[in-house]
């Protein structure tokens, strides 16, 4: 398998993930135009997307889903939660095909396996997802406020794992934010902090983890240099590979 990003971060996030067969897209966060022009970096037309997954209604996930998947006549997963708080935003006369998923069931997209994560977050239904193609997995896990035991479970002999390193909790304690937003982002339904990014990357590090790849970074309140530095620390008895979503520049095709 594949994998690639359009970029990641609070201004937008998206994400790729393939095979020989199959082209999955997991959350659509920029606009019709941006999506487009970002998705030709990596010579893919949206017309090539098999499906859109969506994570959760926040606008950073979803912006430029809809109509992107009304445009190429792409369908889209996601839960019911997410369905129920994000269809008020549907145009009228958009014609998608809605794939409602039940949580805790693995499902196939053509030959690729997608195993959904409840996980919590500040979102009425959220979910993020594990790939199974043939031997190979790939799990991206962002906008989560705590670790679970489910998603340590589901994260098992993963080979490459995409994950949020929001923020670093003192860089956040001491920026300008109001306290109520310090508050959410720091809480069990907010955002995952780099020392506990660390410590599920700790507790699922194996030999076979070939790449760790940090997303979701706040521009303000993190450092993509500290971010790697913390990671490798953890990873490099494996020597696996370290790197970091650009919220720009995104991240170039990798191979498991
Ligand atoms: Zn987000
Ligand atoms: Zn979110």
């Amino acid at each position: 398998m594949e994998f690639c990003s359009l970029g990641s971060g609070s201004s937008g996030n998206a994400f790729i993930v393939k095979n020989n067969q199959t082209l999955l897209m997991v959350d659509c966060g920029f606009g019709l135009k941006e999506t487009i022009d970002r998705l030709e970096r990596y010579q893919i037309h949206p017309s090539k997307i098999t499906a859109i997954l969506l994570t959760h209604e926040h606008e950073d996930h979803i912006k430029g889903a809809f109509i992107l998947a009304n445009k190429f006549q792409i369908p889209i997963y996601l839960s019911y939660g997410t369905y129920q708080m994000s269809h008020k935003k549907i145009n009228d006369g958009y014609k998608i095909k809605f794939e409602l998923i039940n949580n805790f069931d693995s499902f196939m997209i053509d030959n690729i396996s997608v195993s959904p994560m409840p996980v919590p977050h500040d979102a009425r239904e959220p979910l993020q997802y594990r790939f199974d193609y043939k031997d190979k997995s790939i799990a991206i896990i962002t906008d989560l406020g705590k670790i679970t035991k489910h998603v340590v479970q589901k994260l098992s002999r993963i080979n490459l794992l995409v994950l949020e390193f929001n923020h670093d909790e003192e860089m956040l304690r001491d920026s300008d934010y109001p306290a109520s937003l310090k508050k959410r982002i720091n809480g069990e339904y907010g955002h995952l902090e780099n020392k506990e990014s660390l410590k599920l990357l700790a507790s699922i590090s194996h030999s076979d983890l070939a790449w760790v790849i940090a997303a979701h970074l706040s521009e303000k309140n993190n450092k993509i240099e500290l971010v790697k530095k913390m990671i490798f620390e953890i990873v490099d008895k494996h020597k696996s590979n370290v790197g970091v979503i650009d919220q720009d520049l995104g991240l170039e095709w990798i191979s498991t």
